[in-house]
């Protein structure tokens, strides 16, 4: 396979600076055998530290959110060049929390994906449908929509520079996960459009990864799945034994 895995940990509005050190240190006792990459993203407020401990240990960093401006009068918003600066490895962008309750919209998250790519931080772009239009048998046409949209004029050079996440809307926080197969389906769906719209070589190229309810006692299932590269894990990756069980599951 020509893809490396990568399980992220998003940590949502959870740990301030003494928990992500104290998270660290305890992951980083035992983070062996892994499988592939693994990248955390914490808070904003706590990016800094965790980079800080991270350094030279090959764990990456990543942002939850930021806005696609340089700078300017944007009060309480995050560039990409202050993320670059920490320096963040990846940035979500378009979890379904933010475009939920905050506002996203395709064309933001299409923008954003165009600034985090001009600052070389890999996008994690975020997709699922909801309950509702999985229950009208939508789940296709709505995927395939927000990846198609967030692609927008995007140019991409081999396709290692951004990774998506297929997160079903009524997976995330639920315990209800997807099974393996429908994920697959899904996921393979989204490899067949960016083949479309990339070439197939740039398109085995991108990992996409599954979201939503992710825990040790399912990874292995998921990760058996052939288009399945890894994880975004919310929940259970605030503790770092669990987290750590998700990632190295054998
Ligand atoms: P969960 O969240 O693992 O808690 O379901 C996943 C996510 O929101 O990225």
């Amino acid at each position: 396979m020509p893809r490396t895995p990568l399980f992220a940990g998003n940590w949502k509005m959870h740990k301030n600076v003494v928990e992500t050190l104290e998270f660290l240190e305890a992951f980083l006792r035992k983070a062996k055998d892994v499988h592939g990459e693994i990248a955390f993203c914490p808070p904003f407020t706590s990016l800094w530290a965790a980079a800080e401990r991270l350094k030279g240990s090959g764990v990456k960093i990543g942002a939850q959110n930021m806005h696609w401006e340089d700078k300017g009068a944007f009060t309480g918003e995050i560039s990409p060049a202050m993320l670059k600066e920490i320096p963040c490895d990846y940035v979500i962008i378009g979890h379904s929390e933010r475009r939920q309750y905050f506002n996203e919209t395709d064309e933001t998250v299409n923008r954003k994906v165009k600034a985090a790519l001009k600052y070389a931080i890999k996008p994690i772009i975020c997709v699922g449908e909801s309950l509702e239009q999985r229950e009208k048998g939508k789940t296709l046409s709505v995927v395939l929509s927000q990846v198609e949209r967030a692609l927008e004029g995007v140019d991409i050079r081999d396709g290692k520079e951004l990774v998506f996440a297929y997160e079903p809307v009524w997976a995330i926080g639920t315990g209800k996960v997807a099974l393996p197969s429908d994920a697959q389906e899904v996921i393979g769906a989204i490899r067949n459009k960016l083949s479309e719209l990339y070439g197939a070589r740039v398109s085995q190229n991108i990992r996409i990864l599954y979201g939503g309810s992710v825990k040790p006692e399912n990874v292995r299932d998921l990760m058996a799945e052939p288009d399945i590269d890894g994880a975004l894990v919310g929940g259970a990756s605030l503790d770092a034994d669990t987290f750590y069980r998700i990632a190295a599951y054998d």
